[in-house]
């Protein structure tokens, strides 16, 4: 049995910085172009890795380079790819993200094989194969949205696998299609933007308890810069930041929901799987790239000043 099993987007990202602006017709010089692993499946896979954790991927590539990328990548990083399928009609799902010079990132994303994976296809032993199951990427996998994700889950819970599920802004605006997942999950991160979307409401505190009103156990709001609203059965409230210098804030969303799944599978109170999230997520907006920055578990404690909670 792994730890986690982390079901979801796997993108091969192309990462160029800086870009301030397109020019439109004309040519710009830039310092750096980079290949990555990106995804929410991927990089929080890689998180969770980082931090000691055995890992499967259930998710879907194309039968192209940057699929072979993809799987080779995930290989290197020692993760159970036997989930990962392979479509022979979609490309992997690829994003161009822009990065300026604050650190900003625009994206240009091809959804492909991502959004071809359905729930008919899966094998529910690996699915189910871990203590926890993972959603990574809810919002962006059209096939599996909605009605598909929460069966999943439910059948998880009902298999005694912890759930926990990260959404993706849907630029689409069908924020409808969480509602469905929310009484199986117990464990929901989510960006505040997202948030916003799905519930309606603009305050971090009335979002998070809109979601656990739906049946959400514990819920993460992620804040960028400004840390993370938690609510849970015991602790509501905002947790801040540890300060960095950022430089490239791609998968810092991923790598914090690595963090508070750590804590929340080792039994941690959530405002300490919130502060190892926090410090996750910081490392990696430290480094071009969305693991480039990560830590092991006691390095990242160490980072975070919390070295009593291991
Ligand atoms: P997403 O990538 O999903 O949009 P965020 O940008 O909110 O998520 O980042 C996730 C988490 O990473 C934040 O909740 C915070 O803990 C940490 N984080 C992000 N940006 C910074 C930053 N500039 N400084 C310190 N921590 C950061």
């Amino acid at each position: 049995m792994v730890d986690v099993v982390c079901l979801g987007i796997l993108v091969a990202d192309v990462i160029a910085r800086p870009v301030d602006e397109l020019p439109h017709g004309a040519v710009s010089l830039m310092d750096e172009v980079s290949l990555h692993g990106g995804g929410c499946a991927l990089n929080t896979a890689t998180g969770l890795a980082r931090l000691g954790l055995s890992v499967a991927v259930v998710g879907k590539v194309g039968e192209d380079t940057f699929g072979d990328f993809v799987v080779e990548l995930l290989d290197k990083r020692g993760l159970d790819t036997r989930g990962v399928l392979r479509d022979p009609a979609a490309p992997t799902s690829a994003t161009l993200v822009l990065v300026d010079r604050a650190g900003e990132r625009s994206f240009l994303h091809l959804p492909g094989a991502n959004g071809a994976l359905s729930a008919e296809e899966l094998e529910l032993d690996s699915v189910f194969a871990g203590r926890a199951l993972h959603v990574a990427g809810a919002l962006v996998m059209p096939a599996l949205d909605g009605a598909p994700t929460a069966g999943l889950l439910a059948e998880g819970r009902r298999r005694g696998v912890r759930t926990s599920l990260d959404t993706v802004y849907d630029a689409t605006g069908r924020w409808e299609r969480l509602e469905p997942c929310l009484p199986h999950l117990d464990l929901l991160t989510v960006s505040l933007a997202e948030a916003q979307g799905v519930t309606g409401e603009l305050e971090p505190a009335r979002a998070a308890a809109w979601f656990r009103d739906r049946g959400v156990a514990e819920v993460a709001l992620k804040l960028g810069p400004a840390g993370c609203y938690i609510a849970g059965a015991e602790f509501r409230g905002e947790v801040p930041a540890f300060p960095v210098r950022a430089i490239d804030g791609t998968g810092a969303g991923d790598a914090f929901a690595a963090g508070i799944l750590y804590g929340s599978l080792a039994g941690w109170p959530l405002v300490d799987a919130a502060r190892l999230a926090n410090a996750a997520g910081a490392l990696a907006t430290t480094a071009v790239g969305a693991a480039e920055g990560l830590l092991d578990l006691d390095a990242t404690l160490a980072f975070a000043g919390l070295g009593a909670a291991a």
